[in-house]
Parts: structure tokens; sequence; C-alpha cells
């Protein structure tokens, strides 16, 4: 969990495991057993429906969140869970606040909500690129430390309002080394079933990779709090890193009191009398 007294540093974060001789079958086999144990949990959120679940997905290109979010939520009940990817917002979305389009998406009580890149791309690829904020037609200046600071702060009071409100939130930030995405950008262009997922804007952004380092850990030390924590996954080997994902959102959702609604005991005083009923057709 990334600290929440603003002392996460992205170099001392690693990009790979800790343990360098993992068994992969071994991993495979461990995520697969989340995805049953995740099954159930959902199952029990959707009945509880109290609490909502808000999975947050921000990394580099090609870090692998597409494939994340497809592994760990394989096994859930589709009805159950959403998944949106954000994009360059459209013309009516920047008639809006920076959070509209997200609060639109949050998902209902009961539910899993994933976003696939979120608000926190307003100060990643939007500090990163400030020439972004010409279209946005805000009031007062921008792209000042109080404006950037003033956007974290929207960000916070937004989860904690959510939090309070039932919503559970957990941010991951899928942390990928430099060498790795330049393997992973040479073998889509190897491959022809890969080909399309290659941009010629992933390499123009490959330039500001340290712009984008040093926004995420101000992003992450800024908002990384006890109601909506981010996690910096490892995500140089990938089934480590689902795995890693996939234990994340387990031991949070074990941590809720969730329980299957009860019937009302007169009804379940009648059980033999409707169990009867039926049988005697
Ligand atoms: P893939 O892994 O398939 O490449 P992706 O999430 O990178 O998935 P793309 O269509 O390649 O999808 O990229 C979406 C782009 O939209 C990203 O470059 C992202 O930075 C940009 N984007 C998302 N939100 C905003 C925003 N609020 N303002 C400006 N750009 C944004
Ligand atoms: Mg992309």
């Amino acid at each position: 969990m990334v600290p929440f007294d603003g002392t996460f540093s992205v170099a001392a974060s690693r990009t790979e495991p800790d343990i360098s001789d993992l068994d992969e079958k071994y991993l495979k086999k461990k995520l697969s057993k989340a995805n049953n144990r995740l099954y159930s949990l959902q199952r029990m959120l959707y009945a509880h429906n109290r609490y909502s679940i808000l999975l947050i997905f921000q990394a580099m290109d090609a870090a692998g969140k597409d494939s994340t979010i497809r592994t760990v939520m394989r096994g859930v009940n589709p009805a159950g869970c959403q998944v949106f990817s954000f994009k360059q917002p459209s013309a009516e979305e920047l008639d809006h606040d920076f959070l509209w389009r997200n609060v639109l998406r949050l998902p209902e009580r009961g539910r899993i909500g994933i976003f696939n890149r979120s608000y926190y791309e307003e100060t990643l690829v939007v500090r990163v690129h400030p020439e972004y904020l010409s279209h946005q037609n805000l009031v007062g200046e921008t792209n000042t430390d109080e404006f950037w600071s003033n956007r974290f702060q929207s960000i916070r009071d937004h989860e904690l309002h959510i939090a309070r409100n039932g919503t559970v939130v957990i941010k991951f930030w899928l942390n990928v080394s430099k060498e790795e995405q330049k393997r992973r950008f040479i073998r889509r262009l190897d491959n022809p079933e890969k080909n399309w997922k290659f941009s010629s804007s992933d390499i123009k952004e490959r330039k500001f990779w340290d712009a984008y380092m040093n926004c995420y850990q101000s992003a992450l030390n800024q908002t990384s709090r006890s109601y909506a924590p981010w996690y910096a996954i490892p995500a140089d080997n990938k089934p480590y890193m689902r795995l890693q994902v996939a234990n994340t959102i387990i031991q949070t959702l074990e941590t809720l009191d969730m329980h299957y609604p009860q019937p009302a005991p007169e009804n379940t005083a009648r059980f033999d009398e409707f169990r009867h009923r039926l049988e005697s057709e």
C-alpha cells in the first residue's frame, strides 16, 4: 500500500517481483483460486447490496491494464461488474468539470466498477501536456502549483464522499519499467495479431517518461489515503502482477462486514409449508 504520509517514491518502487525464481504455473494456479474466491465475494456483495467497489487502474502504455482486468475478473458474474475505459474527453465531457464523466459511471450498490484510466489522467497526461488545459475552458489561472493542488483536493473530497456513502475505492498503479515497455512495444510490432495495439503516439509518450513518473509520484502521494488507498504493483512480470491485484481486492473485500440477507422470521417459519406445497403439485 502506498503510505498516506507523502513519502512514496517512484524511484524506490519495484517494477519486478522481489522473488527471482517465480514459477509461472504456480502463479496461474493461485490466480485461478483467487478467481473462485472473488466469485463468491462478488455474489455476497451483490446480495448484501450495501457496498459498491470501485477499482481504478492507471499505468503507462503496455503495462497490462486490459489483461489484468480480463484475468482478475475472470469468473465474476458479468452482471455484477462494469468496465469503463476513459479516452480523450469528448466535446460534451469537456463542457463539464473533470470528475463529471467518471461520476456518471460510478458502480451501483452491490456492483464492482472498473475504471481503465480515470480522472487521474487529469493529473498525469494533462499535467505532462498542460496545453490540454486550453480545451477545458477553465476559470482562473491554470497549470500553477495552486491549480494542481486544488485538483488533488477535489479528488480527495470526491473519494472521501463516495467512500462515506458505501463505495470501497481501490487504486492500482501498474509499475512497468521503461525497458520492459520497449520489449512489449517491439513484440506488438513483430506479432501481426498484436499490430493493432501499437500506436505511434505510444513512442512519442516514451520521451516524457520522467515527467510521467514525477506526476505519478505526486498523484499517489497526494491521494493515497485510508479511504482510497493506492497500490503500486510491480508490472514487469504479468502473472505476478495479476495475482497481486487479485489478492489485494480479495483482502479488501474480506474486511467488509457482508452477509446474505436473512428472510423474515415469519417466512422462514413457513418454509416447510412452502416445500410441502411445491412437492405436492
Ligand atoms: P491500450 O492499452 O489499448 O493502448 P489505452 O487506455 O492506452 O489502451 P488509448 O485509446 O490508446 O487507450 O489511449 C487513451 C488515451 O486517452 C491515453 O493516451 C490517455 O492518456 C488519454 N486520456 C484519457 N483521459 C484523458 C483526459 N482526461 N485528458 C486527456 N487525455 C486523456
Ligand atoms: Mg494506448
